[in-house]
């Protein structure tokens, strides 16, 4: 570890490690720290659909491939959604990513915790288990539950906007070959229970979901529960491992020379917790728009990284919005299986509410407010 670096990243996983990579590739001095040692396996169901591995370089074998998504409900009505997905090892896919920052030129630290970090204009101080060091810019990868979040920024995530999610693994005789979503209405209220394969042999059997009272309890209630033990058998191979997920991202994502990225961020996609995706494509457009700012010697281009994360994230958010606003104006969930059906019948729906968020977007874009941000700025 050195005294100064151009970037700090405090976070090992897929955000901070993808962020990394980037600034190192463009020549930038960059530290990781992660207070995890290697091969430690975040809970984590590890489906990543198909079309993430190749813009990001990882080998799709890292994963196992499954060709179909079936949502579930409890009077077996099913609906089959052919989409490839490959489910991964945390602790192997975030190794990778780790590597590949290493490779780029990046220094990456396990066993490192986050003590306490301090502006010292114009950059931070970070104060960690191993030693201090300083950084003109500063990132936080470092998940849900953010340190850097909770120190240094003007935001926060209330605890009331993170979901949570607790899973077991099972090793079984018959594996499946689909991510299977279960809607469980009257057990797990908005959220659902997923079944995914790991490997031939080897099931993941997960809940996730808002306000869910003692998780825990409730992952076992459905596991009695025959449709489940049809699946799973008797004996989990690992026992049950949990996490929050944030299910609303915050309304600016940097603060000055400070960037938040991944589930620290709150970029996550609701309904269905999926947050690797949006993990990976804000760590790269964070990583970019820093080692744009470092070329200029200019702050200027980190106002992108605003627009850009919340634009690759726009049709999950799109969705998990809809699903919200429904269920604040309803005060129960919408017909989850019967929406999914409409949409699937009638996918232009879909695409129509779609194309109308992009053109807002576009709409935004056209208003430069990076321009008038600044504008007002400079008046005030
Ligand atoms: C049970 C469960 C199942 C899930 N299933 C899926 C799924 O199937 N597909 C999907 O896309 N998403 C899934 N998610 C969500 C996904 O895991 C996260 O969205 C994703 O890991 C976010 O990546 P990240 O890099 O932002 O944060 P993280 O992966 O959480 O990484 C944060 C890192 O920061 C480190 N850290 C934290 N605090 C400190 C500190 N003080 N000092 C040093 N280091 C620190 C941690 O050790 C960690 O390595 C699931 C989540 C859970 C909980």
């Amino acid at each position: 570890m050195r005294e100064q670096y151009d970037v700090i990243v405090v976070g090992g996983g897929p955000s901070g490690t993808t962020c990394a990579r980037a600034l190192a590739a463009r020549g930038a001095a960059v530290l990781v720290i992660d207070k995890k040692s290697p091969g430690w396996h975040k809970p984590c169901g590890g489906g990543i659909p198909d079309m993430m591995f190749a813009p990001f370089g990882v080998p799709k074998a890292l994963g196992f491939s499954t060709p179909l998504v079936r949502v579930l409900d409890a009077h077996r009505r099913e609906m089959r959604i052919p989409m490839a997905y490959h489910t991964v090892y945390r602790d192997r896919f975030d190794e990778h990513l780790a590597e590949r920052a290493q490779q780029a030129g990046a220094e990456v630290i396990f066993d490192t915790m986050l003590l306490d970090v301090e502006r010292a204009d114009p950059g931070f101080v970070v104060k960690t288990s191993r030693g201090t060091c300083r950084s003109r810019y500063l990132v936080g990868a470092d998940g849900c539950m953010s340190t850097v979040r909770r120190k240094l920024f003007p935001e926060q995530l209330p605890e009331s906007m993170c979901a949570i999610a607790v899973e077991h693994w099972y090793r079984v005789a018959h594996g499946i070959t689909s991510l299977d979503f279960f809607v469980e209405p009257e057990i797990l209220g908005t959220g659902y229970a997923y079944v995914f394969p790991k490997d031939p042999g080897l099931l993941v059997v997960g809940i996730a979901g808002i306000a869910v009272d003692k998780p825990r309890a409730v992952l076992e209630r459905l596991l009695d529960l025959p449709r489940y033990r049809r699946l799973v058998g008797d004996t989990p191979v690992a026992a049950v491992h949990g996490a929050r997920i944030p299910y609303r991202h915050l309304s600016r994502l940097h603060d000055g020379r400070l960037l938040l990225v991944g589930d620290a961020a709150g970029l996550n996609t609701p309904i269905i917790f999926a947050g690797i995706p949006i993990a990976l494509q804000s760590g790269q457009l964070a990583g970019e728009a820093i080692a744009a700012a470092l070329a200029a010697h200019s702050d200027a281009p980190l106002d992108r990284y605003n627009l850009d994360a919340l634009r690759a994230g726009s049709l999950g958010f799109l969705i998990c919005h809809a699903f919200y606003d429904h269920l604040l104006q309803h005060r129960r969930p919408p017909p989850f299986v019967s929406i999914a059906r409409l949409l699937w019948r009638r996918p232009q729906v879909l695409s129509r509410a779609y194309v109308i968020h992009r053109a807002l977007l576009r709409l935004i874009d056209g208003l430069d407010l990076v321009r008038m941000a600044s504008g007002a700025n400079s008046q005030s």
